[in-house]
């Protein structure tokens, strides 16, 4: 029965932003109509009132159309007094979108043109008093290492809504938040397609009630997603036998045919959100490109059996078909390749043997002790402890001989540790000194190491160290204490960096780059990546062997898996 009362139907379409886009038959790119034919998740986060949502989306998903109607009705039934904002990561995609979708979104549909008023800027719309603003987060200035964007602080706005959250500087995107704070509805929206675990839209998703849409077997009343099921979610049949295979959806218990229509969001973690509860916690969805109307089932097939063939499409497909992260095995440490280093000796307390020592700081510094090994090395201590002074004492009970620590952001108490240790003497009187060096990274630089001796620091070349104490941990030759708390923090801040290739936006140049994804820091990597200079400098006679000095400056001899002692 259709509803015909013009005064409940206007009553409904102020309401509810879904009816009235249906109403009004709201045109979109290529002569569509907005419709829920095979997409009617369309209508389930169109119509989620959560303060914070995250959507993690395959390609052709039509989400950045879904939040703009939103904004749009919102703002011309005056829900936004003070406007939204719809970011994109740069200008570009500003002035791209604009053209392609949202001049021609107002162009066509005269039920918003009429509200429409104008001003100079084609990005930035009057809707009765609020406006809706299209902006680039990109940063602008870089005010004393904090990046900037006068894009992002300029005026409040009761919605801001970020699209394609993975190209987004971070620091920027931490500063949006701050355009709501004079709102009484502090509407965050986070949109984008995936790219590497831990990062960007995947962690926010991470974090929130991460709702999957289940698909209901006729057959077996059984439920399926078919994305995290995939491929076993597809089967093959062919009507008769003129025909080629075709591929389908299938119940991943009975293998009967099942319907995208059929499918209901459902989260995996209905606790982190509750929807009577709207300012709380984060509303999560995922959709795949399998669950729209474009899908084409045969031709997604078809690029997996590529990705299959050829590695390196299948973080593509991963992103863009699946709406899933993807990072190849050999750009990130998985926790169990730390694991593996594990012996079945607990931590130890102190040490007679020389020993190497290695430490990142920060206001909590991570440090490690390891001893040399016949076949490499053994980490014998790890913990987390505040100040030079904790370090100083560490290097009298575990007998360190040789440390290489980070030479910033303490630059001053690092010259004061690495003098204390440099004038250090035994119970004799008679010097004793431990060899100390500060290390700094650099992203550009020839060789792996330079090594300036008199003012006692090395710099290492960022990627190629981080690729270094990778090989390591994978190699077998470093040993760490049995698991235990510490050596768990160990484990994942040894795995919270991963290897991607950066573009530089002004030169095109393409480079790699570790950079640091899930959440609690990189710290003890860092300690892994310097321990291995730290114990090339200590010398045989400390570790109870004859000999003579090994030390880090020949560079072609730094690489802890050709050591043979
Ligand atoms: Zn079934």
């Amino acid at each position: 029965m259709e509803i015909t009362d013009p005064q409940f139907v206007e009553a409904m379409m102020a309401e509810d932003s879904v009816v009235w886009a249906l109403k009004n038959k709201i045109k979109l790119m290529g002569g569509t109509t907005f419709t829920l034919d095979g997409c009617a998740y369309i209508a389930d986060i169109m119509r989620d009132r959560a303060r914070n949502i995250v959507v993690m989306k395959g390609a052709q998903a039509r989400i950045t159309t879904v939040f703009m109607l939103r904004a749009i009705h919102a703002l011309r039934y005056r829900k936004y007094p003070q406007g939204s904002i719809y970011y994109f990561p740069k200008k570009e995609a500003v002035e791209n979108f604009s053209k392609t979708r949202f001049g021609p979104l107002i162009a066509d549909n005269p039920c918003i043109r009429r509200h429409l008023k104008n001003t100079n800027s084609v990005n930035i719309k009057r809707v009765g008093d609020a406006f809706l603003r299209l902006l680039g987060a990109s940063s602008t200035t870089d005010i004393q290492g904090k990046k900037d964007s006068t894009a992002v602080r300029s005026e409040p706005s009761d919605e801001a809504v970020m699209d394609e959250y993975d190209l987004f500087n971070e620091a920027i995107a931490d500063m949006i938040p701050d355009r709501l704070l004079n709102s009484t509805l502090k509407l965050m929206v986070w949109l984008g397609t995936p790219t590497i675990p831990d990062y960007g839209i995947h962690k926010k998703f991470v974090d929130s009630d991460q709702k999957f849409r289940m698909i209901k077997c006729h057959a077996c009343n059984e439920y399926t997603c078919i994305t995290d099921e995939f491929p076993n979610s597809i089967s093959y049949q062919k009507k008769n036998t003129h025909e080629s295979y075709k591929p389908y959806f299938c119940c991943i218990k009975c293998k009967k045919e099942i319907y995208v229509a059929d499918g209901e969001f459902v989260a995996k973690y209905p606790s982190r959100y509750n929807p009577k509860y709207p300012t709380e916690g984060i509303s999560g969805y995922h959709v795949s490109h399998l669950i729209t109307s474009n899908c084409e089932l045969s031709l997604v097939m078809s690029r997996h059996e590529e990705a299959i063939l050829d590695g390196s499409k299948m973080g593509t497909f991963y992103n863009s078909m699946l709406g899933f992260p993807y990072i190849p095995i050999e750009d990130r440490l998985r926790p169990q390749d730390v694991f593996n280093c594990c012996g079945d000796e607990q931590m130890q307390t102190s040490s007679t043997v020389g020993t190497a020592m290695a430490a990142d700081i920060m206001k909590t510094n991570r440090v490690v002790i390891a001893r040399k090994m016949k076949n490499g090395a053994k980490i014998i201590y790890m913990a987390r402890v505040s100040g030079f002074d904790a370090l100083y004492d560490l290097v009298e009970r575990f007998n360190v001989r040789s440390a290489c620590v980070c030479l910033r952001p303490y630059e001053e108490s690092f010259r004061k540790f690495q003098a204390r240790c440099g004038n250090r003497k035994d119970q004799y009187g008679n010097p004793n000194k431990v060899t100390v060096y500060g290390v700094e990274y650099r992203d550009k630089q020839r060789n792996l190491l330079k090594t300036d001796d008199e003012s006692g620091i090395y710099v290492l070349h960022r990627t190629e160290a981080m690729d270094g104490s990778q090989v390591w941990i994978r190699s077998g030759k470093l040993e760490i204490p049995r698991r235990c708390e510490e050596v768990n923090v160990f484990a994942k801040e040894c795995c919270n960096t991963a290897k991607t290739l950066e573009t530089n936006e002004k030169t095109g140049d393409k480079t790699f780059r570790y950079r640091e994804v899930g959440t609690g820091g990189d710290h003890y990597r860092h300690c892994v990546n310097y321990l291995e200079l730290a114990l090339k400098n200590l010398r045989e006679y400390d570790i109870g062997l004859k000999g003579q000095l090994v030390t880090a400056d020949n560079e072609s001899s730094y690489d802890p898996l050709t050591w043979d002692l």
